[in-house]
């Protein structure tokens, strides 16, 4: 099977499993294991903000975030389709009770003027707006990628309103690497940022949220009540260690394969809209001939799986674990249909 229903397919490599088993480790809760000590270190120093918090999940790195941002009664700003709001299982309202503003993005992305123009008075009837969230690359915008001024003239704006800035980065070295950019560059406009260790990096588990001294000291107090404290995690950031030392670079050769096979189907009568690829994600709309999951279907009788996210469209996402051939099969397979 060639699976591209999502990057959190990836199995650990040789190389990975390696540094694992050679892992030295501690208590994680005392503070004590040094592998997760190096690993916070390292990711806090890349982007050149003062501290950082593994965790097991995206999910967590996010929701922690969130609740250190707000207070009850809050409102948070985010895109409709972000991971936070959709698919964090309203972990805004259940861990935080804070209320959503979800804006209709450009494919994920917010601009300046509408979260400005999202913020509420300062008036009795309306939840106080704290947090804006932002999510790079946009997982349900086909991996879209944000400008570097546009998140600086998001930035501006919170300054201006007093509201704190959150990135979902769950696959923010996708956007890195496609647009040339430098991780401090993200550590000078967010006051936190969460990064996916499991994603496109490939390793099995793990995601760090990076802030201030101050947010992680509160991070920490939060991620033990979700009952994310782990013990020897070690062996776990050993993982993340060698992700951040191996796989950044050749996130590359996924965007390039995920261009080769979007214009395959770009060729085909039966896809209508290819959302614009600039990471590892394809997002398309199947109509017409053949139906969305007709689609999924055929593909997976050549041992190829893909998903149908709706009733039109279907993603395909590209990872370490997919080949140059399997590029070539599935681009055979699709000319085929
Ligand atoms: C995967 C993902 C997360 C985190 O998911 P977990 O499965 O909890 O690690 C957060 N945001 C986005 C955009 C994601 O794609």
């Amino acid at each position: 099977m060639i699976d591209y229903r999502s990057d959190t397919f990836t199995k650990p490599s040789p190389g990975m499993l390696e540094a694992m088993f050679k892992a030295e480790v501690g208590d994680d809760v005392y503070g004590e294991d040094p592998t997760v000590n190096r690993l916070e270190k390292m990711l806090a120093e890349m982007f050149g903000m003062e501290s950082a918090i593994f965790c097991p999940s995206g999910t967590m790195t996010n929701q922690i975030a969130i609740k250190c941002h707000t207070v009850p009664g809050d409102e948070v700003i985010c895109d409709h389709m972000s991971h936070v709001y959709i698919y964090e299982g309203g972990g805004i309202a259940l861990n935080s009770a804070s209320s959503v503003r979800a804006v209709l993005g450009d494919n994920g992305r917010l601009t300046a003027e509408q979260v400005a123009d999202s913020i509420n008075p300062d008036d009795i009837h309306k939840p106080r707006t704290s947090l804006i969230s932002l999510e790079n690359t946009a997982n349900r915008g086909g991996g879209s990628c944000y400008n570097l001024t546009e998140l600086k003239n998001i930035r501006e704006v919170c300054f201006k309103n007093n509201l704190a800035l959150h990135l979902d980065g769950a696959r923010l070295f996708n956007a890195i690497v496609a647009k040339n950019e430098k991780p401090e560059e993200y550590g000078q406009i967010f006051d936190s940022i969460s990064i996916c260790l499991s994603k496109g990096l490939g390793t099995p588990i793990g995601s760090v949220l990076l802030g201030t001294k101050d947010l992680i000291k509160r991070a920490r107090r939060i991620r033990k009540v979700f009952g994310g404290g782990m013990r020897q995690a070690g062996y776990l950031a050993a993982a993340g260690i060698y992700a951040l030392e191996n796989n950044i670079a050749r996130l590359e050769e996924d965007h390039e394969h995920a261009r080769l096979i979007a214009a395959a189907l770009a060729k085909k009568d039966f896809v209508a809209v290819i959302l614009p690829v600039e990471t590892n994600i394809i997002i398309f709309e199947v109509s017409g001939r053949i139906h969305p999951v007709e689609f999924v279907e055929k593909m997976r009788e050549n041992e190829i799986r893909v998903t149908a996210i709706s009733k039109t469209q279907v993603r395909i996402v590209l990872h370490l674990d997919v080949t140059k051939e399997m590029v070539s099969k599935t681009i055979k397979v699709i000319e085929q249909l």
